[in-house]
């Protein structure tokens, strides 16, 4: 059975962006609109000539129990299922609250959970994550999902701590 990567975050952060780049084609649904429900969906996808699942959590509920509750939902259902938990957060954006609730969650976490700081899309962008420390998940890591900066350097850590 091959090792499970699961890619947790807020709606319009990047995720199903990062899931393409990940698996080298354009599978995941990318949407400029947030906010579309979806079921979480696994790709098989092969680095360094490994192989793993990564699996893009899709959208929430509007009229459930709001954002912040599913997200986090979402991150505990990737605890109990994934070997390894990418938490993708907007660096031009910085840390929301959101995103620090679902940090909270994930700090518990029992498998390793890497930080990406995504949309680092230039240089100029990389002070901007630099403020992700602050989650408590360790380093952020800066990609450009959309670009491919620092994806490759993101597998390598994926894999090193798979
Ligand atoms: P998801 O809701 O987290 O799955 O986010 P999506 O992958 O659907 O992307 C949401 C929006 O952010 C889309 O318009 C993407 O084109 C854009 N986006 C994703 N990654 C990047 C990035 O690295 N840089 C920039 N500038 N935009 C990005
Ligand atoms: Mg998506």
């Amino acid at each position: 059975k091959l090792p499970v990567v699961a890619i947790v975050g807020r709606p319009n952060v990047g995720k199903s962006t990062l899931v393409n780049r990940f698996i080298g084609r354009r599978e995941a649904v990318v949407e400029d609109v947030p906010g579309v429900t979806r079921d979480r969906v696994s790709y098989p996808a092969t680095w360094t000539g490994r192989q793993f699942m990564v699996t893009d959590t899709g959208g929430w509920e509007p009229d459930a129990k709001g954002m912040q509750a599913s997200i986090s939902l979402q991150a505990e259902q990737a605890m109990r299922s994934a070997d390894l938990i990418v938490l993708v957060v907007d660096a031009t954006v910085g840390a929301t609250a959101t995103d620090e609730a679902v940090a909270r969650t994930l700090r518990r976490a029992k498998v390793p959970v890497l930080l990406a700081a995504n949309k680092v899309d230039s240089e100029r962008a990389e002070a901007d994550a630099a403020t992700l420390w602050s989650l408590g998940l360790g380093e952020p890591h800066m990609i450009s999902a959309s670009h491919g900066r620092g994806a490759a350097d993101l597998l390598d850590t994926i894999l090193e701590n798979l």
